[in-house]
């Protein structure tokens, strides 16, 4: 929702602000380059101003824009706004002019800032909230509705925001994901399987600025071109949030060696095969310069996942293994999933349920597990990782 006359999104970031200067500053470019990456990608005119702790997008599409926006990491919100002269009169006749065009009932509020110096304006804040909120009143009055004011918690929000040189009135501020811009930490290796953790967890370390490089290993029988095409669909969602970065997956053939872990071991083969794939992952990360892995694990979600097992699979790898998930209820992570949209493409079985033995080990030991997988076991996890295939994700 936005006033009438809207020519401008204010883009609100969070933590920038607490950097230090030089480090603000690069986060803050990093920023502007990928939302001008995201208004291309979809097609969007807009001039980006950047100004301290704030980026400014002057634009026609408002409400295009402010959605691009809020799908942009590091971004905690985008309001579409009208710009305005930063006097009382200008700002009262914007504010009866988005109520006649925007209200639909209920209470209401005027919630008003006022940057820059004391004497950059000969009115307070308060002022612009009880002669705006006048002005709204009438204008509510002339709808032949009661007025209601509500401070607490409004039906209706007017924002304005006023600065020396101009005002802004808006009327909501979009939530974006927060976090910090894609591209200001180092990449890692995300293990996509297209289930619903994944994708949410690869997603998550994005929003803390690292690209991503899907690794989806295919384990034959047990996973399938029906498993490939849907690690890949998710892969296309999350490269719609990196509209600036080139991505491509990954995909590791493991299909000969889940055959031979199968015939070779039974209670504890899940935790090779999840072995195997740490170490192919660290394998791509060597090779793409990447520092770490991120996967949807979360505690006690499957056997293979137990607090015991999860020290066992850790330990295939020397790189840090991120679990964004690791304590999250999977009621909350499939919510998020359907937030970013890569549930629609996750709701077919995962080809690791296949593989899972009956009655899999919970609570694994190390040694016993070193003993039971074959020797060579990392090693051709190192070899099934050079010959990977690297399928290109078109937009
Ligand atoms: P879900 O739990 O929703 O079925 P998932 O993707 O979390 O899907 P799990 O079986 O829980 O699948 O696997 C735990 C983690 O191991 C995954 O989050 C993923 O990071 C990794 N993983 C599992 N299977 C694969 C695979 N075939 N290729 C790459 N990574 C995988
Ligand atoms: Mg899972």
């Amino acid at each position: 929702m936005h006033p009438p006359e809207a020519d401008v999104v204010l883009v609100r970031h969070g933590e920038l602000g607490v950097k230090s200067e030089q480090v603000r500053r690069k986060m803050e470019g990093r920023l502007a380059e990928n939302l001008r990456a995201m208004l291309d990608a979809r097609g969007l005119a807009g001039d980006i101003e950047r100004r301290r702790n704030r980026l400014f997008v002057h634009t026609d599409e408002p409400d295009a824009v402010a959605d691009a926006a809020a799908d942009t990491f590091g971004v905690v919100s985008a309001s579409p706004a009208r710009t305005v002269e930063p006097t009382l009169e200008a700002i009262e006749a914007a504010l009866a002019a988005a109520t006649d065009a925007n209200y639909a009932g209920g209470s209401f509020a005027v919630d008003a800032t006022r940057a820059g110096p004391g004497d950059a304006h000969p009115f307070a804040s308060t002022d612009i909230e009880s002669e705006g909120g006048a002005a709204v009143w009438s204008a509510i009055e002339s709808q032949g509705v009661e007025p209601v004011v509500d401070l607490d918690d409004p039906d209706f929000t007017l924002f304005v925001e006023c600065r020396r040189e101009e005002a802004y009135v808006f009327l909501e501020k979009r939530a974006g994901p927060g976090g910090l811009p894609l591209g200001t930490q180092r990449p890692v290796v995300a293990l996509v399987s297209g289930g619903i953790d994944s994708p949410v967890a690869a997603w998550k370390l994005m929003a803390r600025g690292c690209p991503v490089i899907p690794v989806y290993v295919d384990l034959g029988d047990y996973g399938g071109p029906d498993h490939r095409a849907r690690a890949r669909a998710t892969v296309e969602q999350l490269a719609d949030y990196a509209p600036g970065e080139a991505m491509a997956m990954h995909v590791v053939d493991a299909g000969a060696v889940v055959a031979d872990l199968e015939s070779e071991m039974d209670a504890l083969r899940m935790l090779s095969v999840r072995r195997f794939m740490l170490a192919a992952a660290e394998a791509v990360a060597e090779s793409e310069g990447a520092v770490g892995v991120v996967t949807g694990e979360a505690i006690g979600q499957k056997s293979s996942q137990t607090s015991a097992n999860v020290a066992v699979t850790d330990a295939a790898t020397d790189l840090p293994v991120h679990r964004p998930l690791v304590a999250t209820d999977k009621s909350e992570i499939t919510q998020r999933a359907r937030d970013i949209g890569t549930f629609e493409d996750a709701t077919v079985d995962t080809g690791c349920n296949r593989v899972a033995p009956e009655l899999p080990e919970t609570n694994a030991d190390l040694d016993a597990v070193r003993a039971a997988e074959p020797d060579d076991l990392f090693e051709r996890a190192r070899a099934c990782a050079t010959a990977r295939t690297v399928v290109p994700i078109e937009r």
